[in-house]
């Protein structure tokens, strides 16, 4: 298997959804060399069109869309993660999470970190994350290090906090909490940047070969969920861009098309140095955007907010970069030929961050820039017009409100929580919503997220409190994750739908996705995937 190989595939049998305004809906595809030739409901000429020899996928009935693009992710902390205690799948309470660390640093060497990802309050019955003195009853030998399913904070045991060397006279870190108890001493959840100094003594190994290898385990897990496009949001290193590239003259691992978003704090300065831009590199990998972060998260109360958040009366927020010079570099990075990606959550952080925007097009008109506001959470209705008219790229997590509902309740009141995410709105206003996981926050299975933006519903069942007509339908969903994602990297031209002279990139579902009530979509599964015509997964059994 090569991935730069160009397979010739027939698909047909079944319903295929092609993203496509002019031809939505076909029965057969005739792929070539790796381009879509022919589609339509002729099983002969798609024969004819794929050519002799050609693999032909019976769909019986099964669902083929244009191969999917997960627009925001971090894969390499995802893979990172996947090495990790899953501290989600079941976990219901404490002593689930307990018992998994017992049993990891049974077969770990004394002294050796145990690492978990992906606690998560709701859905812990006791409402807390363990304390460092019931990490260390379980594992009294080892340094562990739990982290939330966000990131934004982790929890540590006293050989963790002995080997990260903070003590109850550690000052908190700008930017960052030391969570302390009554007597003033440490309780081992540190919030934000306060959790550097932790990372700092568990990776002291991160090095190329783990970079890599984290990024090997991630691109695997994309093409068994049926992802054939893949955003990564923050390149920070010169490692981390090299295993990229590293990935793609790799003539012997499949993996799915990667458009990189490279961090303006390490990456805007040598950029502008030797020229490089948005759009550098070829339909296998490929520089996107330059991103950059100007708040927090609602978790963390730490979204910058017009107004306080509902439960923190004095708060609206941190700015993660001084907004004047958050404005600056938006402007260097727009003159010097990029897109620009901004993690903005808070209303305050997109109303900030699309004025600046418009101050970069007033210093140097660009046309069809395409900048995107990564998440765009909190879309106060007078934000949505001018997403609209600045033609700004919106990319929500596609399960940020189904996950977090009981925290985004508590952050933002019912009121406000009617701004959160309304992809109905935003669809109606003709702006390219694109879908995202943000992995490792959630899992890049498609499937679930799916069910989340058609049901309003949670995870748990329960119905979120958006207005029910902020819901979309399947097919407007399918196009956002195709077309949409394909356009926010200016790649529409090539791929996002399944047209004559399009790549030969598909995902086919287990069944009819169209026939399945919404609610049961997370039951479905992806059965295969193919890239440039070559099936690139398929699901045992
Ligand atoms: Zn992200």
């Amino acid at each position: 298997m090569s991935q730069f190989e160009r397979g010739s595939l027939v698909i047909a049998g079944g319903p295929i959804f092609t993203s496509d305004p002019d031809r939505p809906r076909a029965t057969a595809l005739g792929i070539r060399s790796g381009l879509v030739l022919y589609v339509g409901d002729d099983v002969d000429e798609a024969r004819d069109a794929a050519g002799p020899g050609a693999e032909e996928i019976d769909l019986a009935g099964r669902l083929a869309t244009p191969g999917l693009i997960d627009a925001h992710t971090h894969p390499i902390l995802y893979g990172g993660m996947l090495a990790n205690i899953d501290l989600q799948t079941g976990v219901t309470g404490l002593e689930d999470i307990l018992e998994r660390v017992r049993q990891r640093a049974a077969e770990t060497p004394a002294g050796e970190w145990v690492t978990g990802w992906g606690y998560y309050l709701p859905m812990i019955a006791e409402g807390r994350p363990p304390t460092r003195q019931e990490l260390d009853a379980v594992a009294p030998d080892h340094p562990v290090y739990l982290r939330q399913r966000s990131g934004h904070e982790g929890v540590t045991n006293s050989l963790g906090l002995k080997l990260a060397g903070i003590t109850r006279d550690t000052p908190d870190p700008e930017g960052g909490l030391i969570v302390r108890d009554a007597d003033g001493e440490p309780t081992g959840l540190l919030i934000e940047q306060a959790q550097d100094m932790l990372k700092r003594a568990s990776e002291p190994d991160v090095t190329p070969e783990s970079i890599a290898a984290d990024l090997r385990r991630a691109t695997a897990s994309f093409l068994s969920f049926g992802i054939t496009s893949v955003g990564e949001a923050n390149v920070t290193s010169t490692d981390m861009f090299r295993a990229y590239q590293e990935l793609r003259t790799d003539d012997s691992t499949p993996a799915p098309r990667y458009n990189l978003m490279l961090s303006h704090w390490k990456m805007l300065e040598p950029a502008e140095q030797f020229g490089l831009m948005t759009g550098f590199g070829d339909r296998w990998l490929r520089v996107g955007p330059m991103k950059f972060f100007i708040d927090g998260t609602e978790g963390q109360r730490t979204a910058k907010v017009s107004e306080p958040f509902a439960d923190d009366p004095d708060n609206t927020g941190m700015w993660m970069l001084a907004p004047e010079e958050f404005r600056a570099r938006i402007v260097r990075a727009h003159v010097a030929g990029w897109q620009c990606a901004t993690h903005a959550i808070g209303d305050a952080a997109i109303e900030l961050t699309l004025a600046a925007y418009v101050e970069a097009q007033r210093a140097q008109p660009r046309p069809d820039i395409r900048h995107r506001i990564e998440h765009a959470s909190l879309l106060r209705p007078d934000l949505l017009g001018r997403l609209a008219s600045e033609r700004v790229i919106p990319v929500p997590g596609a399960r940020f409100a189904s996950n977090d509902y009981p925290v985004l309740l508590a952050a933002f009141g019912k009121e406000r929580l009617r701004w959160y995410q309304p992809w109905n709105s935003l669809y109606e206003r003709g702006i390219p919503v694109c879908v995202s996981s943000d992995a490792p926050v959630q899992s890049p299975n498609p499937l679930p997220n799916l069910r989340a933006i058609i049901t309003s519903l949670t995870e748990f069942g329960e119905e979120i409190v958006m207005s029910p007509e902020e819901r979309l339908p399947l097919d407007e969903v399918l196009i956002a994750y195709t077309r949409n994602g394909a356009y926010a990297s200016h790649e529409e031209q090539v791929k996002g739908m399944l047209r004559p002279g399009m790549l030969g990139d598909v995902t086919v579902f287990d069944r009819d996705l169209f026939s399945v009530a919404p609610e049961d979509l997370d039951k479905c599964a992806v059965d295969a995937t193919v890239i440039d015509g070559v099936v690139v997964h398929r699901r045992e059994g």
